[in-house]
């Protein structure tokens, strides 16, 4: 038996003991109208994650029961985004609407068993009938006789009748504290074309009804979901109760993740890409298991943060943090150092001869001594980050300054000698003598404190950076002041374009999607859509307190 380390696992065993089921047999459904996001990601590393823990299978089920809104573009992406993570569904690929003929069949089994009657309530009615806590659901068509019933849902299939006019619904309990249990309804007419079906179909399964029924056709052992569809699980076990069903699947519920500045309702996250907010699905902004692999997340480290967090049945808000953390403990170990001026100003070394070009050792990885060092040339000019120079400097500015010293990394000490600035007193110009006697060496007759990073003027490439922020500015996006919407609170400083930085040479030989620490910045990854462009995946400081 293997070792519970969740609720999850916990009523698996049990099953397992019980001899209830004698395998673990998972499945997960996505709804192809988006791309993943990182909550999907929760729900399929434990859909995926479970069967594979105890040796068992998972299935990709498109969930394309509802006939609006989908999209082959989608499911081809889902289908990338699964493998990326490292999951396989093996042959085990199907669609909801697969099961179109038998659900129809299984809901006029339910007719003929007096389970289940056509209603012709408006939608308005059916608000005014549906009773409330102390009064019971009200519906006159009932005890409309199975023949009758019968009859009409045929002809609703055949497109007889105009959309809204009938429903089917299963005759439960119209007293049932829960409102789930009140005469549901399983079948309603749409005249929509679906994307796989075609006009095949104008009278569509509810999800209630068709979920189980799916999970049940595929002999799904345990049907793992998140918390929103505890209220449902009554009449999921209704229908595999009722409905002439090959095996019994146990539904259990975990919490949905929600995370801290970040929306992960696909229809916002649709509407800010219809909208052009954003730069499409894959915009490193988005929560997007696309976006976050183009901002440079890589499997291991998302995967690292869903183990983290855990499964628990307390819907909680997570700490946007804590997912920075994990790519940034991947990144510090994999992840080659690399110079890149953000804000760049020039220093002249005025002892060094023009044209002069010396070269210096620069460690590739501090934690990974094979991957060896590389060589950058230091020359007469060269620049370094405006913010490392201060004419007017702060206590404990131990950077350049009047009348200091600093070390360039892996190279000399410079010393400050004048300045020149521009008609609006803005430094263009620092001139500095460098300390050629220690050489890379320390000092011994005193302390400099500070190391700051450069790069020669002219022995040097541009590139594109771009620095980003969270997207949002409201910690929890899921309780939003009256009156506000989540647009309200999009971060006007989401993305910061920054044109002609100065990087390396070797940085125009990245490949896309590459990663590197960009020293005393953060990390980056090349993008792999815009030409030498490097997004900013995370900073180095960790604001994330565990
Ligand atoms: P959305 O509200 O974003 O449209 P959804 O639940 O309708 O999400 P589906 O494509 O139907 O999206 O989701 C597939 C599976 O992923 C479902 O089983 C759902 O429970 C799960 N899921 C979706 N969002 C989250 C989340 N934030 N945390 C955990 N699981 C999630
Ligand atoms: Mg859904």
């Amino acid at each position: 038996m293997v070792e519970a380390s969740n609720f999850i696992e916990e009523f698996i065993n049990e099953d397992l003991s019980s001899g209830k089921v004698n395998t673990v047999h998972t499945r997960f459904p996505p709804e192809p109208n988006g791309y993943l996001h990182i909550g999907h990601c929760k729900a399929l590393t434990i859909d995926f994650g479970t069967a594979r823990k105890y040796s068992g299978i998972c299935n990709l089920r498109m969930d394309d029961t509802n006939p609006a809104k989908e999209d082959t573009e989608f499911v081809d992406a889902i289908k990338e985004d699964i493998h990326w993570l490292g999951f396989d569904w093996g042959d085990r690929f199907f669609y909801g609407s697969d099961y179109f003929d038998k659900t129809f069949e299984l809901a006029v089994g339910l007719i003929k068993k007096g389970l289940a009657y056509v209603c012709e309530l408006t939608p308005d009615q059916f608000k005014e009938y549906r009773g409330d806590l102390t009064h019971p659901a009200v519906s006159p068509y009932r005890d409309r006789p199975v023949e009758e019933s019968l009859d009409l849902f045929y002809r609703m299939k055949n497109g007889e009748f105009p959309e809204g006019k009938y429903t089917l619904r299963a005759k439960i309990d119209l007293s049932s504290g829960n409102f789930n249990m009140r005469d549901p309804v399983l079948y309603r007419i749409r005249y929509i074309e679906h994307h796989r079906q075609g006009t095949k179909w104008c009278v569509f399964p509810m999800y209630d009804f068709a979920h189980p029924i799916q999970d049940a056709l595929e002999g799904i052992t345990f049907s793992l979901c998140s918390l929103e569809y505890e209220d449902h699980r009554p009449l999921y076990n209704w229908v595999i109760e009722n409905c002439d069903v090959p095996s019994k699947p146990r539904q259990i519920e975990f919490a949905r993740l929600n995370i801290t500045n970040t929306v992960l309702s696909k229809r916002h996250l649709r509407e800010l890409v219809e909208t052009g907010v954003v730069d499409g699905w894959d915009d490193p902004r988005m929560p997007t298991l696309c976006g976050l692999r183009r901002r440079g997340y890589t499997p291991e480290s998302i995967l690292d943060f869903i183990e983290r967090i855990g499964v628990s049945k307390a819907n909680s808000m997570v700490d946007i943090g804590l997912l920075e953390h994990c790519l940034r403990e991947k990144l510090n170990m994999s992840a080659e150092r690399r110079v890149a001026i953000l804000d760049p100003v020039k220093v002249v070394i005025d002892n060094l001869p023009d044209g002069c070009e010396e070269y210096f050792d620069f460690v590739n990885n501090p934690n990974d001594p094979e991957k060896g060092t590389r060589k950058l040339p230091l020359t007469k000019e060269i620049f370094i980050e405006s913010t490392d120079f201060s004419l007017d400097p702060p206590p404990k500015f131990f950077r350049l300054k009047p009348g200091g010293e600093v070390r360039l990394m892996s190279s000399y000490i410079i010393k400050y000698k004048s300045v020149v600035t521009d008609e609006n007193g803005k430094v263009v110009e620092i001139h500095c003598d460098a300390d050629l006697e220690t050489g890379t060496g320390v000092p011994t007759d005193r302390k400099v404190k500070g190391t700051i990073h450069w790069l020669s003027a002219d022995k040097s490439a541009r590139a594109d950076v771009i620095l980003y922020n969270r997207l949002f500015t409201e910690e929890n996006m899921n309780d939003l002041p009256e009156g506000k919407i989540f647009k309200d609170f999009l971060n006007p400083e989401s993305a910061i374009v920054i044109k002609d930085a100065v990087v390396e040479n070797s940085l125009l030989e990245a490949k896309p999607g590459e990663s590197f620490q960009f020293v005393r910045q953060g990390y980056f990854a090349k993008d792999t859509k815009n030409s030498n462009t490097f997004n900013l995946s995370v900073s180095l400081k960790d604001s994330f307190k565990a």
